[in-house]
């Protein structure tokens, strides 16, 4: 009878033990997988890796590719500017699938702005998510996946304009000198901002000068200004009453404008070297602020369209209409193009690094 109970009882521990080793990552991945090397200090990774007052968390260079996948579960430096987009893309379908049933969305002509909207928004959200994964791998990737992030984002300010032009304008503010430029106008500033972004990345060396920032923020902040301009209108010139868009646009650019400080300026960790590696540096507050002005934007869109779809065929008419679409895959091609082309040059100065090296 003891006896029973002493192997009833060692079984007992035996199963408590198995449970109490918490799975860890390693356990769940097939063993043919390779796993990602721990985390460094910012000095042992390249210059080009390092960002300012951010010291530790990096993922070595060199590693597999599929390391840097399966880094999206490791705890580094990039973690949440990967993780905040990717969340970002739920909550923006959610979002989409959640107006679709309460104002409505059919897919013909007079949707295509919105539906062109939503593209660009994955796009930029893709873009930057493979960007954040996988640019400690090298050099090249590096200055790859960040010039397709530039592209990403260039497209995403054309989704914008289309959306803005299209569902929010004014007639007044049409019929001015921004309104009768602003399609072309915003082709031209969204191919600009790619080309200054990318300009500025492959020119420029760390520590980089104030050049560089000058050289990306002016041309993007010359595309949103025009990018904004018929919200900007409208919110100014509108009585604000039974207008239940108005309130989204105005936390869309509340938004938007603390997203460009969080980007413009290292804060908080300049004033914290070191204690913002892996949770709150200014990227990844710039990320959210970004994604909270995105579904605040889709959120105005779906009202404006839901107000205007019966009439904005008949206002724009349907060359213009299919006109500022089609434009979108020709810019979305346009950026690509420069952005491959400057990474050429890119690939030329890092092979002349290569062999003064040897
Ligand atoms: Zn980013």
């Amino acid at each position: 009878m003891s006896g029973d109970i002493l192997q009833r009882f060692s079984i007992f521990s035996l199963n408590v033990k198995h449970l109490s080793r918490f799975p860890r990552f390693s356990d769940l991945t097939p063993s043919s997988l390779p796993l990602p090397s721990p985390t460094v200090t910012a000095s042992q990774v390249p210059l080009l890796f390092r960002e300012p007052y951010i010291l530790s968390g990096y993922r070595p260079i060199q590693q597999d590719w599929r390391c840097y996948l399966l880094s999206l579960f490791q705890r580094h430096n990039e973690s949440l500017n990967v993780w905040t987009h990717l969340l970002a893309a739920v909550v923006l379908l959610i979002r989409w699938w959640a107006n679709v049933d309460a104002l409505g969305y059919t897919l013909d002509a007079a949707s295509l702005p919105l539906s062109l909207f939503l593209v660009s928004s994955f796009t930029y959200l893709f873009f930057s998510v493979t960007a954040h994964l996988f640019q400690s791998h090298s050099e090249h990737a590096h200055y790859f996946f960040f010039f397709m992030d530039y592209v990403g984002v260039a497209v995403y300010q054309y989704g914008c304009s289309l959306g803005h032009y299209f569902y929010t304008s004014q007639p007044a503010w049409r019929e001015s000198c921004v309104g009768l430029l602003f399609l072309p106008g915003a082709v031209f500033f969204g191919w600009l901002s790619c080309a200054g972004c990318c300009f500025a990345k492959a020119r420029y060396r760390r520590p980089y000068p104030l050049r560089r920032k000058i050289c990306q923020i002016i041309p993007t902040a010359l595309a949103y200004l025009l990018d904004i301009s018929p919200v900007a209108h409208r919110l100014f010139t509108v009585s604000w009453m039974g207008e239940p868009s108005l309130p989204f646009h105005a936390l869309q650019i509340a938004s938007f404008l603390l997203s460009a400080l969080f980007f413009s300026c290292p804060i908080p960790e300049r004033f914290f070297p070191g204690l913002c590696d892996f949770v709150g540096h200014g990227h990844q507050i710039f990320h959210l602020f970004l994604s909270l002005c995105t579904v605040c934007q889709l959120e105005a869109l779906f009202q404006d369209y839901s107000v205007r779809r019966d009439t904005v065929l008949e206002v724009f008419g349907d060359r213009q209409l299919w006109w500022a679409c089609v434009s979108f895959p020709a810019l979305f091609l346009g950026c690509t193009l420069t952005a491959l082309i400057t990474m050429r040059h890119v690939n030329r100065q890092l092979q002349g690094k290569q062999d003064r090296e040897k």
